[in-house]
């Protein structure tokens, strides 16, 4: 038999459920389960008017291998059906209940297994009154869909009765999961409208569902956030586990598939507890939030896709997995650790909260209408499919108040980050005005610095012009004679010496006259000092006329006495010069009133002939010996000094 999907989730949550449930209906089903449960008839459907007698169901364990005439001659213990949920029967049940119809007309009546994943389902009539056996027809998702005796979403059997005739059915069950036997009968007309009803609402379901799987879709196409993308996961698993338990999967997806047919129930249902995790785990942003909740989302994480891997390569091994108790274990965590989040302040687990109670509420209605506490009717079977639809609304609805909560963060995040920039503009702005006023100060600055400069410039070369100019007028004044504007004695004293290395050096004659005016003080005496400064000035304009070549020196020496230093002239030359001016000055004849005065002048000549050499005293004593000689000889005369009178003996 069938060893490949230990998984059942609705098994787990029955069980879960009935834990929550201890708490908060205790005293509901405990007045419930304190009653005995009366046998399970499957209910009948009539529209047409035929009426049909129902048995009690009974059902009897094992017996796995028996054929149907076995099955109603063999001694069985066969016991009242109490409720319809057998939990697990690895080894199959045998079931029986009997039909009376009441009719007189015979007609065709369905019995309808609303539990599809049921792995095979075999049903045989017996005549009681004819003895005989009707045809042996099978069912489940072990079964291909052309194998069956109806292309249903539900397991359904046709039962053929005559009027007033008696059948007893018996059936055979095998599941590997949970063993739910919601059985009803229909007639023909009752069986269309109960199909009506029954696409209606899975479609609602399906419809319901797509929208919200193409809204979630788009929303990942557009925002490229991978949690909508673990959200649609989530979503197809869900679509993929109630296509699988409501057969319809079955009847138009895999009809005849069997082989993967009989591991999409596991798969479908590993699948729905992997791909919650891996969207919880983002969309609350566990990893954040750290903890034990975190390493409980790993680790819940790891071991359903080890599961989801072992039943699609090696379903044989799934026994070992003991996914049902870590199933339980699973909701029981995940609950707690979405309530911790919430508790820590995690504002999108308080809908996720709300929206896995949902599911869970729903699947308690579904659960105890199974165990036969309220009607199995189409919303108390279909009830997890209904919790699992407002589940997924809740989701959608969490999911679109953190586009909400996102867009608003985005918004602050835009206005503060404008701010920012309206701030740093204004701080630029202000940064270049102030980098503004300081350039225009420094080049106010620079203009003025450059004025002062210019000034200081100015005033220093203004300076600098009668630094020069006074300079110019001391060095004048300290070589020229204040009264004649003659060379003073300074500056001929000076001159001579460099005069006598010159003419040393060009071994060119040099000659000095010393002049003295006669008898002077008689001048001065007689006519007065300012007539004899006239006289003074006179005397040396006339000297001046005589020494005009280059190297040239005209003094005054003192007093009334005059010098010239004549370079190049020799003895004979120099004179003539003296006697030339002797005679300029003879013939001036100062006017005194009206009285033309005798104004005569003594010369004394001496003259330096290179190779001979002396010193300047020695040439202007020499000089000096000469001029007294010619005042001593009568005045108004040119006296020569001898040679001897002169020089040292010759340098060379
Ligand atoms: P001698 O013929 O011997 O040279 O007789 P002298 O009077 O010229 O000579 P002395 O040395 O006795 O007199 C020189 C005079 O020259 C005395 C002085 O009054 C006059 N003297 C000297 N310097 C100046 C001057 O700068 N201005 C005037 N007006 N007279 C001056
Ligand atoms: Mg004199
Ligand atoms: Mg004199």
């Amino acid at each position: 038999m069938r060893c490949d999907g230990p998984l059942d989730e609705t098994y787990y949550l029955m069980r879960l459920r009935q834990l929550l449930l201890c708490c908060l209906l205790t005293a509901f089903t405990g007045l419930l389960s304190s009653q005995a449960f009366a046998a399970v008839v499957p209910g009948v459907v009539s529209k047409s008017g035929a009426k049909l007698q129902v048995g009690a169901l009974e059902w009897v364990a094992g017996n796995q291998d028996a054929d149907f005439p076995t099955a109603h001659d063999a001694p069985w213990s066969w016991q009242p059906l109490a409720k319809p949920n057998l939990k697990k029967q690895r080894n199959g049940v045998w079931l029986r209940f009997s039909l009376d119809s009441a009719s007189a007309n015979s007609g065709r009546w369905y019995l309808s297994v609303k539990w599809p994943v049921l792995d095979a389902v075999r049903m045989r009539l017996f005549y009681p009154a004819k003895g005989e056996w009707g045809p042996l027809m099978r069912a489940g998702d072990y079964i291909p869909k052309r194998d069956q005796p109806l292309a249903d979403h539900n397991l359904v059997f046709p039962l053929e009765l005559r009027g007033d005739e008696r059948a007893v059915v018996y059936m055979q069950v095998q599941a590997h999961e949970l063993m739910a036997l919601p059985l009803s009968i229909y007639d023909e007309t009752g069986f269309a409208a109960e199909k009506i009803i029954d696409v209606a609402m899975i479609s609602l379901f399906f419809g319901g569902m797509l929208v919200i799987l193409l809204y979630n879709s788009s929303l990942f196409v557009f925002t490229r956030d991978t949690t909508y993308l673990l959200y649609v996961l989530y979503l197809l698993s869900a679509l993929f586990y109630v296509l699988t338990i409501t057969g319809f999967g079955q009847l138009f997806l895999w009809p005849d598939t069997p082989v993967f047919t009989r591991r999409f129930y596991a798969l479908s249902a590993a699948l729905c507890f992997f791909t919650p995790l891996l969207f919880a785990s983002r969309f609350l942003k566990v990893r954040s939030y750290g903890g034990w909740p975190w390493l409980v989302t790993w680790v819940l994480m790891g071991y359903w896709a080890v599961v989801i891997l072992v039943t699609l390569f090696a379903p044989s091994l799934g026994r070992y997995l003991m996914a049902e108790p870590v199933a339980l274990v699973h909701c029981v965590l995940t609950m707690a650790a979405v309530i911790n989040l919430w508790l820590r302040g995690n504002g999108s687990a308080k809908l996720f909260t709300i929206a896995w109670s949902t599911l869970l509420i729903a699947t308690v209605v579904h659960l105890l209408a199974l165990e036969g506490l309220l009607p199995l009717n189409a919303l108390t079977l279909h009830g997890q499919l209904i919790g699992m639809f407002a589940e997924f609304v809740l989701l959608s609805m969490a999911l679109a108040q953190r586009i909400n909560q996102e867009r608003d963060r985005r918004v602050l995040a835009q206005q503060s980050l404008l701010q920012a920039s309206e701030a740093l503009a204004h701080e630029r702005e202000q940064r270049l005005q102030a980098q503004q006023q300081a350039l225009a100060a420094q080049v106010r600055a620079n203009e003025a610095l450059e004025v002062r400069v210019y000034e200081r410039t100015r005033a220093l070369e203004d300076a600098k012009r009668g630094l020069e100019l006074v300079n110019e007028q001391l060095t004048r004044l300290s070589v020229t004679d204040a009264l004649t504007q003659l060379s003073n004695r300074g500056h001929f004293d000076l001159m001579i010496d460099e005069e006598i290395r010159r003419a040393q050096r060009t071994e060119t004659p040099l000659s000095v006259l010393l002049l003295d005016i006669d008898h002077f003080k008689q001048v001065n005496d007689t006519y007065g000092h300012p007539f004899g400064d006239d006289c003074l000035r006179l005397v040396a304009d006339t000297l001046r006329q005589y020494g005009q070549r280059a190297g040239d020196v005209v003094a005054r020496y003192g007093g009334e006495e005059f010098v010239m230093a004549l370079p190049g002239m020799n003895s004979h030359e120099a004179r003539e010069q003296a006697e030339r001016i002797r005679a300029a000055v003879a013939v001036l004849r100062p006017v005194h009133g009206e009285k033309r005065l005798e104004l005569t002048i003594s010369i004394g000549v001496a003259t330096l002939q290179p190779p001979a050499n002396c010193t300047p005293t020695q040439l202007l004593a020499a000089t000096d010996t000469a001029l007294y000689r010619a005042k001593h000889n009568g005045r108004n005369q040119v006296a020569v000094a001898k040679p001897d009178e002169l020089f040292e003996p010759s340098v060379s």
